[in-house]
């Protein structure tokens, strides 16, 4: 039997034909390629490699006769960008909002229901800490998506990147709330919280199928 393999996510599909669309990443048909292609393709691309480097070699002499400040963090970002690659950041940060949101909510929860203000305290103080690590899981997915996912505009990573952002957008309105007034929360601020706690789930369930290839 034929297999086929996404070139986006690295899903691999068992038949004469490619699925419609990858299972796992949304993308369309045509991302997918024989498996035994991928031997030629590699040898190809460390033909491509070799010549592209010496592309990036001239591309990076000119860029250091631009001595301007772009050039000079160039390197700098590159190298945490190759850090947060090789140590899978993203997957570990994700764990962040993934894990303290629902404690956060549930604590909310049950504060409301047993008029106990030190666990809606402790929601907020939770819910802190995530709005404030928010950047790092959203500049390590950003990473991911342009290296490893080569960008993909399919509606699966639409969902997950616009996921990650009503997340990090309602958990900085909560703590915004909560610090600016503490004692008010009403129907409004209950649904701010189940959005933010639905957003972290899609999110992070679309990322699991892609790391696990499910
Ligand atoms: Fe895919």
């Amino acid at each position: 039997m034929k297999q086929w393999k996404c070139s986006i996510c690295g899903y691999v599909h068992s038949g004469e034909e490619p699925p419609d669309t990858c299972p796992l990443c949304g993308a369309d048909k045509s991302e997918f390629f024989l498996l035994e292609e991928e031997v030629q393709e590699q040898a190809s691309d460390s033909v491509d490699s070799k010549s592209s480097t010496e592309e990036e070699v001239n591309q990076t002499k000119d860029n250091n006769t631009n001595n301007n400040f772009s050039s000079s963090i160039q390197p700098f970002k590159e190298k945490i960008d190759k850090l947060i690659l090789k140590h899978h950041l993203h997957p570990i940060s994700v764990h962040i909002p993934n894990g303290v949101i629902p404690v956060s909510v549930f604590l909310l929860m049950t504060g409301y229901f047993f008029k106990n203000q030190s666990l809606m305290d402790a929601a907020y103080y939770n819910i802190s800490f995530v709005f404030i690590f928010m950047p790092v899981v959203l500049y390590t997915g950003y990473v991911e998506w342009i290296n490893n996912y080569k960008k993909a505009d399919t509606g699966k990573f639409r969902i997950k990147i616009s996921s990650a952002f009503i997340t990090a957008l309602t958990a900085a309105v909560i703590c915004l709330w909560k610090s600016f007034s503490p004692e008010e929360s009403g129907m409004l601020f209950f649904i701010f919280n189940f959005v933010m706690l639905i957003s972290a789930g899609v999110a992070g369930h679309i990322g699991g199928n892609l790391v696990f290839k499910k």
